[in-house]
């Protein structure tokens, strides 16, 4: 049993996205048309009622640099004219469109429509490129954020309510939208379809990330996590995504019952906070590994997974309406994920058991990466967690410095074992 179990998601998924890739180029020849959506807001759950093949540029680019291709893709958009200084997902992206959809993974068709939400600026400026390569529409959504920090307000709140209500107007504007492109009429029983397998993963979803509660955690939140997001984006109100994450928590929890962890020999339980070096990816984590460190937690699994990580169960009696509250909720979690992280991260410490928390801040994502340092700052004056403060890149491994990185996570580790050794 445990030889068939141990290992499943990490595979299953690394299949689902072969798999994923191999229908977009036949949704292609077969003339099916793509909507480029991005993690935090995809509105998957509308646009898979309508049959379009969801296309996720960040997901894309991401594994330009888990294939160490990254370089050659960004070369391209700076030889084409973009700075350096620009979020990397945006140029390997434009590399992938000069080469006319041509990905390590497969081929990426052009888009039809693209819809974004505010929840990053640069979704808005990169999205402006592709309707200029297309002459595509775009859909953009105003996600109302949080204005002041724990100041969210929920259901049977005013504020909440008027909230609610300009999201349901921007999602009957996007339906209109979507029946032009595609010629299709809305139908609100596939979209009930669809929320309901988008139910099961995001509680499944949440019962993983529990799961890692326990010691020895089970999964390693920034490697077996990264997956885990894939899927999570990619097969969002679908059957497929559904059970996968039904699988995963049978398979997780077997690993909690059974006393195994992510590494052989968990000595320290660590939150990261940040997107990941993919340039690096395994050697980074290794990094953290040789000292006996277990990445417990993400915020990237929060905000990457566009709020999914809360678990909104829609209210399919009213799928319209529940479709808006639940966006709005989760798109504002997945904010807060990246500007009130302190506040989520000192939530945390104790249930979580966490003896560090790890800050990687990355020169091409200034939306995650500004105002770092500072929230660092302020998690200190919740808690006296030590943390870890390191920079390279997700995407640029011109400026992955892996020996500056070994330098720093190694003191780290000794000013852990030093704590540890005294009793604090
Ligand atoms: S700036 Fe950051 S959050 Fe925005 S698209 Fe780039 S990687 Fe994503």
């Amino acid at each position: 049993m445990s030889e068939s179990l141990i290992g499943r998601g990490v595979s299953n998924g690394g299949r689902l996205f072969r798999e994923w890739f191999a229908e977009l180029e036949r949704g292609a020849a077969n003339g099916g048309q793509a909507a480029y959506v991005f993690v935090m807001g995809s509105l998957g759950e509308l646009l898979r009622t309508f049959d379009f093949h969801l296309v996720f540029p960040e997901i894309n680019s991401l594994q330009t640099a888990v294939r160490h291709v990254a370089h050659e893709y960004l070369n391209e958009a700076e030889d084409y004219g973009y700075s350096p200084d620009i979020c990397g997902y945006v140029k390997a992206d434009i590399a992938v469109q000069l080469r006319k959809g041509q990905h390590p993974m497969g081929h990426v068709p052009p888009p039809a429509l693209a819809v974004l939400t505010n929840a990053c600026n640069t979704y808005i400026k990169w999205a402006e490129i592709w309707e200029r390569m297309y002459q595509v529409p775009l859909f953009v959504l105003d996600v109302p954020g949080t204005r002041t920090a724990g100041g969210q307000t929920w259901p049977g709140h005013d504020d909440f309510a008027r909230d609610r209500a300009y999201v349901v107007q921007q999602i009957r504007e996007l339906i209109t939208l979507c029946e032009r492109v595609t010629g299709r009429r809305f139908d609100v029983d596939r979209l009930r379809e669809r929320l309901a397998h988008a139910n099961a993963m995001g509680q499944d979803f949440k019962r993983v990330l529990d799961l890692n509660r326990r010691t020895p955690a089970p999964f390693n939140a920034v490697t077996d996590g990264t997956i885990f997001l894939g899927v999570a984006n990619g097969f969002r109100g679908t059957p497929e995504g559904a059970a996968y994450f039904r699988d995963l928590v049978e398979e997780m929890t077997f690993k909690v019952e059974h006393g195994m962890g992510t590494i052989r020999e968990e000595k320290y339980r660590l939150v990261f906070v940040g997107v990941p070096c993919y340039p690096i990816f395994r050697r980074f984590n290794e990094m953290f590994v040789e000292w006996g460190g277990a990445f417990v937690s993400s915020t990237y699994l929060w905000f990457a997974s566009g709020g999914t990580d809360l678990a909104w169960q829609y209210d399919l009696a009213q799928p319209l309406e529940s479709l808006a509250e639940g966006t709005l909720v989760s798109v504002r979690h997945a904010m807060d994920a990246m500007f009130y992280q302190d506040r989520i991260i000192a939530g945390m410490i104790e249930p979580y058991a966490i003896d560090g928390v790890v800050y990687h801040s990355i020169k091409s994502c200034r939306t995650v990466s500004t105002g770092l340092a500072d929230s660092r700052r302020a998690l200190a004056g919740l808690s006296d967690v030590p943390s870890l403060f390191i920079e390279s890149d997700m995407m640029d491994r011109r400026v992955v410095s892996e020996a500056q990185l070994k330098n720093r996570i190694d003191a780290f580790f000794e000013g852990l074992a030093t704590r540890r050794a005294r009793g604090d």
